[in-house]
This record gives C-alpha cells, sequence and structure tokens, in this order.
C-alpha cells in the first residue's frame, strides 16, 4: 500500500508552496497496517485561506478550518480528500463540540487533540512516520489506548468511548486496560451524545469484522446499558434443552456468525436481537423452561430499540419483521404449500432470504447446531414455488370482464365479490388458477346466497391483507403512531 499519486500530488504541492503536509490519522494507521484507507486527510501547516488559493478546485464549509480538494479520481475514496491545518481543540463543555479551535504551527499539537495512538500518527511524502504517541508500537501489539490522560480524553469527547470499542471491532484489537477503565467510568457520558452519532458509530461496528467482541466489549464497559439496555435483560438468563448459552450469549454469537457469513446490516441487527423478548416471557426453570411469544414480545421490543436508536422506517420494518417471524416451522412433508405461502405473505417476498439466513446464524449461535442444510434448501425450493403462485385478484386467469359476459351481469360489487371468492380458492390451491376451471366454477359460486359468498370473498380479503404492504402498514401503526 503507498500513498496514490492523487493524494501525492497535494502534499507535493503544498511543499511547493512552502508549507509542511502530511497524510495523517487513519489512513496512516491502515497504510502501516497494509490494508485499504477508506478516506484520506492530509494536515498542513498552511491556513484556510492558504489552502484554497493553492487548490481553487475546494469547499470549505465548516468551522473547524478544514478544505476539502476535488480530484480527478474515479475512485470513490479519493475523489474528496480533506486538507485541515494543523489545529487544537479548546475546552468541551457540551461533552460533544469544541467550544473552539486554534490553528497551531505544531504539527505534534495536531496529533495530540486526536483520539488513540494508532490514529496519531502522520507520513509525509517519502514514508516516514511521525508518530509520538507509540501508535507504531500499539499496532503491532494491536492496542487501542487513548493519547494522553485517557479520563480527560473521554471528558471532552464521549463518542470517543464508542469509537474505542469500535475500532476494537474493526481491527480486532485488545483496549488498554487503563483506557478501559476510563471508558468504564466515563461510560455515562454517552447520554449526552446525539442518538444519531452513537447509531452511526454502533452500524461502524455492527458490520465490523467481530462485532460480537464489540457487543461484548460494551456490555463489560458499561456502555451497552445506555444504548440497547434490553439486551442485558438476557446477561446469565439460562435457557431449554434447545441450548446451551444464556439468552445474551446467544444473541451475541448469533450476530457473530451473521458477520461472519456476510449478512446484511438488518439481518445482523436481527440476529443481535431475535431472542430480545426471551427474558420477559421466560416461565419455568432449567431444561423445561419456556419462552412462549417472546417473538411477539421481542419484536416489539426491536421497534422500540431501533426507534429510540433513530434508525430508519426501512430498516425498522425489515429487522422487525424478521425477529417476529424467526420462529418460523419447516419441516418437509410436514409443512403444505399453503402455510409456505402464508408465510411468504407475512414476512414479505424480499425479507425471505434474509429470514433464513437468520435461521442459520441463529442456529449457528445456540451452540447445539442441528445440521439442517438439506431441510433449509427444501424450504427454499417451496419459496420459489410460493413466489411463482398468484397473490392478488389481477393473477388470477380471468377477468371481471370474463365474468360479466359468462353470467350475463352488468357491473357491479357483484363482480368484485365472486372474483375475491374465486380468489379465496386460488390461494388454498394455485394449480386452480386455469381459466376453463375458474369458468366452470364462477357459474357454481354464482349460486350461492349473497351472504355465504361475501363470506368467501371476506376469507380471500384476509388472506391477501397479509401481503407485504399491509402488514408493513400494521407494523408501522402497532409500533409507531400509538
Ligand atoms: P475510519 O477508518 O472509520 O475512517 P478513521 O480513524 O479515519 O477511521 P475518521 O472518523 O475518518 O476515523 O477520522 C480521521 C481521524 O481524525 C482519526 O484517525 C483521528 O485521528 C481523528 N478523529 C476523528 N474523530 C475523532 C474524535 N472524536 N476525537 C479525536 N480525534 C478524532
Ligand atoms: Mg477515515
Amino acid at each position: 500500500m503507498r500513498i496514490p499519486s492523487e493524494v501525492n500530488n497535494i502534499l507535493e504541492k503544498l511543499k511547493q508552496a512552502d508549507f509542511e503536509a502530511f497524510i495523517v490519522g487513519g489512513c496512516v494507521r491502515d497504510i502501516l497496517r497494509k490494508a485499504k484507507p477508506k478516506d484520506w486527510d492530509i494536515t498542513t501547516n498552511a491556513k484556510p485561506e492558504e489552502i484554497q488559493k493553492i487548490f481553487p478546485d475546494n469547499f470549505y464549509d465548516n468551522n473547524l478550518g478544514t478544505v476539502t480538494v476535488k480530484t480527478e479520481s474515479k475512485e470513490e475514496s479519493l475523489k474528496l480528500v480533506q486538507v485541515t491545518p494543523y489545529r487544537i481543540e479548546e475546552a468541551y463543555t457540551d461533552k460533544r463540540h469544541p467550544d473552539k479551535v486554534r490553528f497551531t504551527e505544531k504539527l505534534e499539537e495536531d496529533l495530540s487533540r486526536r483520539d488513540f495512538t494508532i490514529n496519531a500518527m502522520a507520513m509525509d511524502i517519502k514514508g516516514s512516520v511521525k508518530d509520538s504517541f507509540g501508535g507504531q508500537a500499539d499496532l503491532k501489539t494491536k492496542i487501542i489506548r487513548a493519547v494522553g490522560d485517557p479520563n480527560k480524553r473521554f471528558e471532552e469527547d464521549a463518542l470517543r468511548l464508542m469509537r474505542a470499542v469500535r475500532f476494537a471491532a474493526e481491527l480486532d484489537f485488545e483496549i488498554d486496560k487503563e483506557t478501559f477503565s476510563a471508558i468504564k467510568k466515563n461510560s455515562q457520558a454517552l447520554r449526552a451524545v446525539s442518538k444519531e452519532r452513537v447509531r452511526d458509530e454502533l452500524v461502524k461496528m455492527i458490520m465490523a469484522e467481530k462485532p460480537a467482541k464489540g457487543i461484548s466489549l460494551m456490555k463489560d464497559s458499561g456502555l451497552l446499558k445506555f444504548i440497547i439496555p434490553e439486551l442485558e435483560e438476557g446477561v446469565g438468563v439460562g435457557q431449554n434443552k434447545h441450548h446451551i448459552y444464556s439468552v445474551f450469549d446467544h444473541n451475541v454469537y448469533s450476530l457473530g456468525f451473521a458477520a461472519q457469513f456476510g449478512y446484511l446490516l438488518e439481518t445482523r441487527l436481527a440476529a443481535l436481537l431475535h431472542d430480545v423478548g426471551k427474558p420477559r416471557t421466560k416461565r419455568g426453570e432449567g431444561p423445561d423452561s419456556t419462552f412462549y411469544g417472546h417473538d411477539v414480545v421481542g419484536a416489539k421490543m426491536t421497534a422500540q430499540i431501533l426507534e429510540r436508536l433513530k434508525f430508519s422506517r426501512e430498516i425498522i420494518t425489515k429487522v422487525v419483521t424478521l425477529v417476529r417471524y424467526h420462529l418460523f416451522y419447516y419441516n418437509v412433508g410436514e409443512v403444505t404449500e399453503s402455510s409456505v405461502r402464508r408465510l411468504v405473505r407475512k414476512v414479505g417476498i424480499k425479507n425471505i432470504k434474509d429470514l433464513i439466513n437468520l435461521r442459520i446464524a441463529e442456529r449457528k449461535g445456540s451452540g447445539v447446531p442441528k445440521a439442517k442444510p438439506y431441510k433449509l434448501r427444501h424450504f427454499e425450493f417451496m419459496i420459489e414455488k410460493a413466489l411463482h403462485e398468484p397473490t392478488s385478484v389481477k393473477d388470477l386467469k380471468i377477468t371481471g370482464h370474463d365474468i360479466m359476459e359468462k353470467l350475463n351481469l352488468k357491473p357491479g360489487p357483484k363482480v368484485g365479490i365472486l372474483l375475491d371468492a374465486l380468489m379465496n380458492e386460488v390461494l388454498e390451491d394455485p394449480k386452480k388458477n386455469k381459466k376453463e376451471y375458474l369458468l366452470k366454477r364462477i357459474q357454481e359460486l354464482a349460486k350461492l346466497p349473497d351472504s355465504e359468498l361475501a363470506e368467501l370473498a371476506k376469507e380471500a380479503e384476509l388472506k391477501i391483507g397479509e401481503t407485504e404492504e399491509r402488514w408493513e402498514e400494521e407494523v408501522k401503526k402497532k409500533h409507531y403512531v400509538e
């Protein structure tokens, strides 16, 4: 990994104008550990106006002095490079934002305001490293250590509490003992951080290489109490004969496997939260204890948790759906096609694959995984089949026109009711969706008394009502608007 030419050019131009210039922070850390940086930051003793003069194609839109320079690069991580004057931050009375930033002439002062030693290194154009706080040593021994007095640093900015844990989860590093004690001591300061920033850090952690490690560290450091206290209800709560781990450990291990298998954010969140309702529904003790309704209670709790953390509607709805239906039952030959179709309608076509993934992660995370690949493959095949089957009146092989013609009817509500009554049968048995059969059947149905027909139509509506949109509407009604 070398400094890319786009970044080199910027360093070069600053030097030609007689300024010092270094790459700094996360990109130096990543180069040194031979990983690809997510973005590139440059630090310099030039002031914002001087930087702007050298790079006319820039934008300068904040009060921290950062000038964002546009490059010609096609690569996402290189299109914009942030150039920031050496600066230090003065007093954080709100524990969130520095009251004032002050530019300085000394690189070392700039490095000293950074959060962790591995993030507090700079590198010049030739690759020589400025490392005033032992960042290279900590990188080698895989340690997250605060720069300077950890208590002070967390007091200044409480988001750093979460950043420490997030980096431990991303890099699979350990947190230095003194730094960890300071996290414990200052954990309640997380209350002062906006929910959106906490959520963003949580998402980075969940998407990291080792999110299970992150959640465990959050619990042990006392941070979890201020983020998802509901998870802690499962600490030490034993389960029945299908599990060897406590509810908390099982949730965390399931998340670990969901990450190992590269699943989506939503599936990972569902893995972490799928059994969150268990402690509140536990009855009895030991191998025969039960958790009836933990799926429903858990879905409700999941909605509350994600809403509190300001996740988007889309994410909340999907995760709640996965948690709500994670107990789906499937056994070859035992579960009928129509109940598979019912499940697809309830869960939503777009969520089915993730529901299966959740099952895979959750079984692995139970510590007593039964080998089920055949069963799940068969289930997927049944789903495939169900997807090609009719789910609304529009999919029927006859139309209202056909009915009016066949029965000599005028347009009116009766036509709709007859279509619904046919739909009711087709939903139970998709093989009946053939024009010839339907035209014959409609003549028989037309002879039924209106009340009976209305009953059949209503049944169909109820079944169709379980399609994904309606279900999503219901979830929303239940969880957000009360
Ligand atoms: P990532 O790989 O997530 O981009 P990063 O270390 O580059 O990690 P950024 O948020 O991009 O993190 O910040 C860039 C640098 O700015 C950090 O490496 C660190 O030196 C400094 N920094 C960022 N946030 C803070 C903070 N809250 N307190 C102190 N220094 C910070
Ligand atoms: Mg970065």
